[in-house]
């Protein structure tokens, strides 16, 4: 599902922040293009470039005023409930809702995050297997 399409044209909303050089803030201008497939008043939804499940899709909010899960859920509760809600709306759109999906928000280096804008990722498509073996 989902075209080939940027968010350009996105208005920002007042509260929204923008960080030069985070490749998602470029996802949210449009200035990089996404296969989105979905946005809310402050998140958008789009397919990761570099799939670890047939389903792999980020969930971000607009702004770029947090870096992770716990700072958005200090920051602004009522948008972390905006992405927990959007994450289960793609996942319900992409199909993965009855056989089911998985949520992840990695947080600092052990975890593997590489981009200090929050983003869940909604992974299905298939049975996944365990998570939180070192590599
Ligand atoms: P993290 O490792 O920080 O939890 O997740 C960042 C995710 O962003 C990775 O899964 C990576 O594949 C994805 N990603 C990085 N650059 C791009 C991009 O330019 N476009 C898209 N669609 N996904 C990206
Ligand atoms: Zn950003």
């Amino acid at each position: 599902m989902g075209q080939e399409i940027t968010a350009s044209g996105e208005s920002a909303a007042a509260d929204t922040t923008f960080e030069a050089g985070c490749i998602f803030c470029s996802i949210v201008r449009g200035t990089i293009p996404a296969t989105v497939v979905r946005k809310s008043g402050r998140t958008l939804a789009f397919r990761d470039i570099a799939p670890q499940a047939p389903a792999h899709l980020l969930v971000i909010p607009t702004t770029h005023a947090f870096a992770n899960a716990a700072e958005l859920a200090v920051g602004d509760p009522a948008l972390a409930a905006e992405l927990l809600r959007e994450a289960g709306a793609v996942a319900a759109a992409e199909g993965l809702a009855e056989d089911g999906y998985r949520l992840v928000f990695n947080t600092g280096d052990y975890a593997g995050q590489t981009v200090d804008h929050v983003h869940l990722h909604v992974l299905g498509g298939e049975a996944l297997g365990r998570f939180g073996v070192p590599e």
